[in-house]
C-alpha cells in the first residue's frame, strides 16, 4: 500500500514537472504566474517544480519584467546549454542533419546532395547520416555526452515490430532495418517517424500551425504526402502511415506514379512529375529545375500551362482534404511547394474552392508553411525532444 502510494506520489511528480517543461518548452518565455495559469499548478506547486529545474540546470532565469505595482516578476526560460536533440530528413534530394540547443535554436547543420542517378542508396543514405552526426557534433562543439538523442524523418512508411522497418515503396526501400544500419554509427538513442508527419509537427508547435486543433500539413518535394493534426496532436492511423495523401487517385487511368498506380496526386504535382510534364524529366539538380521552370513561366506559355494545371490538381486534391477532414487550416511546405507556393496559392485556393462543399471550404484558410525547407529535420529532433520533456 505504502508503495502504491509512493509511485502514485512520483507520477504526479513527473507529471507536474512535465506539464512545466513543455509550456516552457512551447511558448520559450514564461513567468512563474503565467506557468501556474497555463499548466493549471497552484503557484506553489510551480515554485516547487522551478526550484528542482533550476536545481538541475535545465531551466534559467531569462530576465525581469515589470510587473504592476509589485516586484519585478522573473522570466524562466529552457536552459540552452543543458542538452542538445539532432534532426535528420532523409529527403528526396538531400540528406540534412541539424543539431539544436534545449530553446530549439539552431547551432549546427549538415546537407548532402542526393545523386539522382544512385537514387535512395541505403548504404550512401546510411553513411550521410553517419557523416553528419559526427560533423554536427563536431562543428558546435558540444560534448557528445549532452546529446539527448537523434529523430529521423524517413520519406516513407514506418513498420515498428522488434526492430524498426522504413517501406519506401517509390523510393525502393522494402523493409529497410534503418536503426540496425544506424547503430553500427552510433550509440545516441535513435527516433523514427514519416517526414511528412515531423514537418507537421514543426509547423503545428513552432510555424504556421501555431494554435490549430485541426489541420492538415501537406508537404511537396518530389513528391507528395501529408499530415494530420486532429484535436492538436499528430494523426497516425494504423501503422504511422495515415495521409500518404500523394497517393489519392485524381485521374482514372491517368498519368503513371511512381508507387505503381495511375493517376495518382503525386504523379501530377510532385517536382518529378511537374518537371517531366515540362518535358525535363532527368534534371541532374531537380531543386534548380523547378526554380528555373517557375522563372520561366512569366515568359513562356508552356511554363505557364504546366504550373496552372499544377494548381488545379493541388486544388482539387486539397479540396478532398477539406471535405474529409473539415481542418480549419491547410499549410503547404516541402522544398517544392514552398518553391511553388507565392506563383501557385491563388490558383491552388481557387481549385480548391471549386473542388469542396461551399460551408466546409469557408472555415478552411490555405496557407505556406513559415519554417522554410528545414521543417523535416527541425520536427525529426522533436521526437528526442519528446521524451526528455515527459522525463
Ligand atoms: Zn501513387
Amino acid at each position: 500500500m505504502r508503495d502504491r502510494k509512493r509511485a502514485t506520489v512520483r507520477d504526479l511528480r513527473r507529471e507536474n514537472r512535465a506539464a512545466v517543461l513543455w509550456s516552457l518548452y512551447l511558448e520559450q518565455s514564461r513567468s512563474r504566474q503565467e506557468l501556474s495559469a497555463a499548466t493549471g499548478l497552484s503557484p506553489a506547486s510551480v515554485t516547487n517544480v522551478i526550484r528542482e529545474l533550476i536545481d538541475e540546470g535545465i531551466v534559467i532565469e531569462t530576465g525581469l519584467v515589470e510587473s504592476d505595482g509589485g516586484r519585478p516578476r522573473a522570466m524562466l526560460g529552457m536552459n540552452p546549454e543543458y542538452g542538445y536533440v539532432i534532426g535528420v530528413d532523409i529527403g528526396e534530394t538531400r540528406t540534412r542533419v541539424e543539431l539544436f540547443d534545449l530553446t530549439m535554436a539552431e547551432r549546427a547543420k549538415a546537407e548532402y546532395p542526393l545523386d539522382q542517378a544512385a537514387q535512395h542508396d541505403v548504404a550512401v543514405v546510411v553513411g550521410q547520416i553517419a557523416s553528419g552526426l559526427a560533423k554536427v557534433i563536431a562543428d558546435s562543439g558540444i560534448d557528445k555526452g549532452a546529446v539527448l538523442g537523434v529523430g529521423i524523418g524517413v520519406p516513407g512508411i514506418i513498420e515498428r515490430g522488434p526492430e524498426v522497418l522504413v517501406h519506401g515503396q517509390t523510393y525502393g526501400w522494402d523493409a529497410v532495418p534503418l536503426g540496425r544500419l544506424l547503430r553500427a554509427h552510433t550509440d545516441l538513442p535513435l527516433r523514427f517517424d514519416n517526414g511528412a508527419q515531423t514537418m507537421g509537427q514543426a509547423e503545428l508547435w513552432f510555424g504556421a500551425g501555431r494554435g490549430a486543433r485541426n489541420a492538415v500539413m501537406v508537404l511537396i518535394g518530389s513528391g507528395t504526402g501529408a499530415s494530420l493534426i486532429s484535436g492538436g496532436a499528430t494523426y497516425q492511423g494504423a501503422t504511422s502511415s495515415a495521409a500518404e495523401f500523394g497517393h489519392v487517385t485524381v485521374a482514372l487511368g491517368g498519368r503513371k506514379c511512381r508507387c505503381g498506380a495511375s493517376g495518382c496526386l503525386e504523379a501530377y504535382v510532385g517536382a518529378d512529375a511537374i518537371l517531366e510534364r515540362y518535358g525535363q524529366p532527368i534534371a541532374p539538380d531537380q531543386e534548380r529545375a523547378l526554380a528555373e521552370l517557375i522563372d520561366a513561366a512569366d515568359a513562356s506559355p508552356h511554363a505557364a500551362a504546366i504550373l496552372d494545371e499544377t494548381a488545379q490538381y493541388l486544388g482539387a486534391g486539397i479540396g478532398t482534404l477539406i471535405n474529409l477532414f473539415n481542418p480549419e487550416r491547410v499549410i503547404i511546405g516541402g522544398w517544392a511547394g514552398l518553391l511553388l507556393g507565392p506563383r501557385l496559392l491563388p490558383g491552388i485556393r481557387e481549385s480548391a474552392r471549386n473542388q469542396s462543399l461551399h460551408h466546409l471550404f469557408a472555415a478552411t484558410s490555405i496557407d505556406l508553411g513559415k519554417l522554410g525547407p528545414d521543417a523535416v529535420a527541425r520536427g525529426a529532433a522533436t521526437l528526442p525532444m519528446e521524451s526528455f520533456l515527459n522525463g
